[in-house]
């Protein structure tokens, strides 16, 4: 009989989701090979994603408890010590010339969720993975093909110097490949060649923009620091979410061609601010600094993507925005994302072969794995897209139905 030998378990991407997965296989003992297309974030010069700072993200049970599952020691107690609660939304208005907070909890039974710093959540992953002996990583790696059948794929070097038109291209082999490479995703571009892939994607009209509201001169926040804050604007919003250094990190969400409209003056951009979201503008942020992180900082397109299935034979799953990229407005993409891998390895163990079985056996315990998992997770991840896409309207407008003035008032009675 041949001897057991190891998998090989690549993973494409190093986000939040990659690196999770990543976590997830070398517990399992399996041989693991890390390609991220960019630099290592914990480099202080590698360029962030989408290129703004920092994106501040709603985490939730359902991220929480992937990576409580993990089942790696004080992971979970050191990434929630860098999170701050948000207990409800507090909504920002205007009424017979005076401002208004109005806060709505999340919970009745007092449950929240909490605001996290994506590329700190993103490191701390990174430094879980570095201290195991079966990890490696290939930053500067940017997946240019695969054969899924055959189990090789191809990487661009790009930390290499370029001697000729293009950057050396190395080949590796795989047992089980995993696409954790974002929206834009090569492995899903790939998988569409070899499975009967269901695909769809849309742009939404809005355009988001990131601003910063700066803690107080005395080093403390502006503004409640466990809510999530919204200026609602009908059919646009401005969002503020708590840091761990006591400011803001805030975004505008405004259709495209409204933000035409503002690009127009730096004047017409203050005066839209003062008129719509009443008391940020002078109060939080200033008139100059609104003028310049809106000029600085990218106006980025919003995408929705829904597609099935997940995987291809026992060779390929793809997971996080790779699978179902979504909009923001329900605080679940990353969630979700880190919830694809604990479903995909709850079936992965559910069918995992015993050790000392025959190479080869294992994969058609995988494969049938990987079929259950597609099957299983499709219609709740485009669930949580369509709840994603909703949510917008709830935030935006919604929020401001007297529904939700009448809850007030019966709490405060
Ligand atoms: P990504 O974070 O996109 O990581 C993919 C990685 O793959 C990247 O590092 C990339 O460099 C690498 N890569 C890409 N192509 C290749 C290649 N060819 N070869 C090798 N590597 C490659 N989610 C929440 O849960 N809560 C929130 O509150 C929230 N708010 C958001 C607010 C905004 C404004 C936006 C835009 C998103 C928000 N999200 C939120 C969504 C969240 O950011 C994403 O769902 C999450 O980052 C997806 O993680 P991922 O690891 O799947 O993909």
């Amino acid at each position: 009989m041949a001897p057991y030998t190891q998998q090989k378990t690549v993973v494409i991407g190093a986000g939040p989701v990659g690196a999770l997965a990543a976590l997830y296989a070398a517990r399992r003992g399996d041989a693991v090979e890390i390609y991220e297309l960019r630099d290592d974030l914990r480099n202080p010069s590698t360029i962030p994603l989408n290129f703004t700072k920092s994106i501040n993200l709603a985490l939730s049970e359902r991220g929480i408890n992937s990576m409580r599952q993990a089942q790696c020691p004080g992971l979970l107690d050191a990434v929630l010590a860098e999170t701050i609660p948000m207990h409800g939304r507090m909504i920002h208005g205007e009424e017979h010339g005076k401002l208004y907070e109005q806060s709505q909890t999340y919970d009745v039974r007092g449950r929240f969720i909490r605001a996290i710093d994506r590329a700190g959540l993103n490191k701390r992953l990174l430094d879980e993975l570095e201290r195991m002996p079966n990890v490696t990583f290939y930053f500067n790696h940017k997946l240019t093909g695969a054969d899924f059948n055959r189990r090789i794929a191809w990487f661009e070097q790009r930390s290499k110097p370029v001697a000729g038109p293009r950057p050396p291209e190395i080949e590796i082999n795989f047992d089980f490949m995993i696409g954790a490479d974002g929206a834009h995703s090569a492995v899903r571009f790939h998988l569409m060649k070899y499975a009967r892939m269901t695909y769809q994607q849309e742009y939404i009209e809005t355009l988001w923009c990131e601003f910063r509201i700066d803690p107080s001169l005395d080093g403390t926040f502006r503004l409640s620091p466990n809510h999530l804050h919204i200026w609602p604007g009908q059919e646009f919003m401005f969002i503020a979410i708590p840091s761990m250094d006591s400011s803001f990190t805030s975004t505008l969400f405004l259709p495209a061609s409204h933000f035409a409209e503002l690009d127009r003056s730096p004047s017409t951009l203050v005066d839209f601010f003062k008129d719509r979201f009443p008391g940020v503008v002078p109060d939080l942020i200033s008139e100059a600094d609104l003028v310049k992180q809106y000029s600085e900082n990218p106006h980025l397109p919003l995408i929705n993507i829904k597609c099935a299935p997940f995987h291809y034979s026992s060779s390929v799953a793809i997971l996080g925005d790779a699978a179902h990229a979504m909009v923001p407005f329900y605080g679940q993409g990353m969630n979700a994302g880190l919830e694809d891998v604990r479903v995909l390895y709850d079936f992965l163990d559910a069918y995992r072969p015993s050790p000392g079985s025959m190479p080869g056996g294992s994969d058609g315990m995988r494969e049938r794995a990987l079929s259950e998992f597609s099957k299983f997770r499709t219609s709740d991840a485009h669930v949580i897209n369509d709840l994603a896409l909703r949510n917008y309207q709830e935030m935006r407008s919604d929020v401001t139905s007297p529904i939700y003035k009448l809850r007030k008032w019966i709490e405060e009675k």
